[in-house]
């Protein structure tokens, strides 16, 4: 038996590890990658550190971090849990830490540990790691995939895993070329956008913010339909980044807010104060303070450079407390509570993961195989399966493919 396992990042790695572990002498592995290492952008996450998965033990808690994917995901990832993972790369040398924002790394710190790991692995179950191999094309003849290189000779397998990944941080190896080779069997690709990236703003007083951090606010954008986010983020010199940036760029990956005109995001900087109790808070400090400028109060509100952005918004100039109006006071709560900032682009670069891929319905999601292709399956991003950052992206890859790797082994034992 041959199998032949397209791309080797997570999904890849551990479904060629899985085969290998599960399977008899007879099973021919071979691990196909373009690039001249395995696991490139693996070993990227997490700064370099590898955010291998999550630390929360609760397997409904983890699923709704996906987006897109959840249902679908329900089978894999209770058959391979995050507690699993963890466990597994344990087992296999590696020792892993739970870091306070429960994302999980290894104690060392160094990506290339869990790509070392796989190394051993296949060094030592007899796997062939084809590197440098560009798949240009792939066919079905005769009960048999046909794969074809952009040089060499060409090579035939019983089962074929695509593991291509997204299109996300392409320089890494995943140039989307797996949605081609998935249509050209006839599986639909869903539409395809950024996700996890950071938002840019028109606004020209961007620079003066940069660099401002607040540890929970409610971001809202409103689209098709109104996506909301509650958690930290951070002002950047073109507009905003940070966890609940994150959070709310893959809640909202399909909408396409830098191409219209209006598309604004709200920021409430005391997501839980009404407006009401905010005025009045404000009210209380002004009476306090009549002889202060007015800014000076604000700036108990917000950081000194918000507050002057806001200050010079509403027109309040240097007005002591006492020569503030009731109008202004609205306008400021507003400011505090509902600032608005109109949407320019997606950041490049902050793009970590492609939201949509090869549609679901096409694939069993009890065993990763095509439901229009016998002995073809298909596991980590190149599916329409993508969560919020913390682990959860690399954990969904290691889930599927290693239930398509379980399920190959199964079928051929
Ligand atoms: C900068 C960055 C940071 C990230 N941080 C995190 C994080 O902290 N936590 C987290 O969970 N996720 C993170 N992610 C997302 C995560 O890395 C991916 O979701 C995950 O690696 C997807 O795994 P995969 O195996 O499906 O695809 P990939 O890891 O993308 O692997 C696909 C492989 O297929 C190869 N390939 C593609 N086409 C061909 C071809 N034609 N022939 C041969 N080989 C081919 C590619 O070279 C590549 O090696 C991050 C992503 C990026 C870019």
């Amino acid at each position: 038996m041959k199998i032949g396992i397209i791309g080797a990042g997570a999904a890849g790695m551990i479904a060629a590890a899985t085969i290998a572990e599960n399977s008899n002498v007879n099973t021919e592995i071979f691990l196909i990658e373009k690039n001249d290492g395995i696991g490139k952008k693996v070993e990227i996450t997490g700064g370099g550190r590898c955010n291998v998965t999550t630390g929360f033990h609760d397997i409904k808690e983890v699923l709704k971090k996906y987006p897109r994917g959840e249902n679908f995901l329900k089978f894999a990832m209770y058959n391979f849990s995050a507690d699993d993972v963890f466990k597994w790369i344990v087992a296999h040398g590696v020792p892993l830490k739970i870091e306070e924002d429960m994302r999980v790394f290894p104690k060392s710190n160094n990506g290339k540990d869990i790509t070392k790991l796989f190394n051993k692995v296949f060094e030592e179950n007899k796997v062939n790691v084809l590197l440098k191999h560009n798949v240009s094309d792939v066919q079905k003849k005769d009960d048999k995939f046909s794969v074809k290189f952009s040089y060499g000779q060409n090579m035939v397998f019983d089962f074929l895993i695509f593991t291509t990944g997204g299109n996300a941080y392409s320089h890494t190896g995943s140039t989307g070329d797996g949605y081609n080779f998935a249509k050209s069997f006839g599986h639909r690709i869903t539409d395809l956008s950024p996700s996890l990236h950071a938002f840019t703003f028109a606004e020209k007083r961007m620079p003066l913010l940069a660099g401002i951090s607040f540890k929970n606010v409610n971001l809202r954008i409103k689209g098709e339909k109104t996506y909301d986010f509650n958690g930290p983020f951070v002002f950047t010199h073109r507009g905003i980044s940070g966890p609940a940036v994150f959070a709310l760029s893959s809640m909202a990956a399909h909408e396409k807010f830098e191409t219209k005109s209006d598309s604004h995001l709200f920021i409430d900087f005391y997501p839980d104060k009404k407006y009401e109790d905010v005025l009045s808070e404000l009210n209380l400090s002004i009476s306090e303070n009549p002889k202060k400028e007015f800014i000076n109060i604000v700036r108990t509100f917000v950081p000194k450079a918000l507050a002057e952005i806001m200050c010079e918004d509403i027109e309040v100039g240097k007005k002591k407390c006492s020569e503030v109006s009731k109008k202004d006071m609205n306008k400021i709560t507003e400011l505090l509570k509902n600032m608005r900032f109109k949407i320019s682009g997606k950041s490049p670069g902050d793009e970590f993961v492609t939201a949509g891929g090869v549609d679901l319905h096409d694939i069993d999601s009890k065993t990763m195989e095509s439901k229009i292709c016998p002995n073809l399956y298909f596991a980590g991003e190149i599916l329409d399966i993508d969560g919020f950052t913390g682990g959860f992206n690399l954990q969904s890859a290691w889930s599927t493919g290693r239930l398509a790797g379980e399920s190959i082994s199964k079928k051929i034992a």
